[in-house]
């Protein structure tokens, strides 16, 4: 993996949770919470998909909150990056087959990293959020090129 070099910043996050059996949430309130506390690196949760620099989407996607979604993603300002978090959402889970599933999510929105489990553990959601905030880094820096 690259190492973050252009600090200059907190992240921060949004989740969106669509259909979850809940336990991928309590994994990320896990990383929030003092034995992890994310918050220690930046990584800070956020209340809007407006101030959000990564979203952090759990669940197999029920179709009545398909359009919720893209409006979550499309909210959010540039550069940013979707991370799905659990088995769920990255491939539909148990619930593949449901006649009410739009997901799994990248058929929705566009992923850029995937954390796979049920539930993936706390250690491997802050590793899915640094893959993602390498992302943005490489964004932001081509975005600064084509400024100059
Ligand atoms: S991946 Fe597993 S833990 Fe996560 S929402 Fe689906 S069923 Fe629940």
């Amino acid at each position: 993996m690259g190492k973050l070099t252009n600090f200059k910043r907190s992240l921060w996050v949004f989740h969106a949770s669509g259909g979850s059996c809940n336990a991928c949430d309590i994994e990320i309130v896990a990383v929030l919470t003092p034995r992890y506390d994310a918050e220690r690196f930046g990584i800070k949760l956020v209340g809007s998909p407006r101030h959000a620099d990564v979203l952090l989407v759990t669940g197999a996607i029920p179709r009545d909150f398909a359009d919720k979604l893209r409006r979550i993603y499309e909210q959010m300002p540039d550069p940013k990056a979707v991370v799905v978090i659990g088995n769920c959402g990255t491939t539909g889970g148990v619930f593949y087959d449901s006649y009410n599933i739009a997901g799994p999510i990248d058929e929705i929105i566009p992923v850029d990293v995937y954390v796979p489990g049920c539930p993936p553990r706390p250690e491997a959601i802050i590793d899915g959020i640094v893959k993602a905030w390498l992302k943005i880094e490489r964004l932001e820096k081509e975005l600064e090129g084509k400024e100059k």
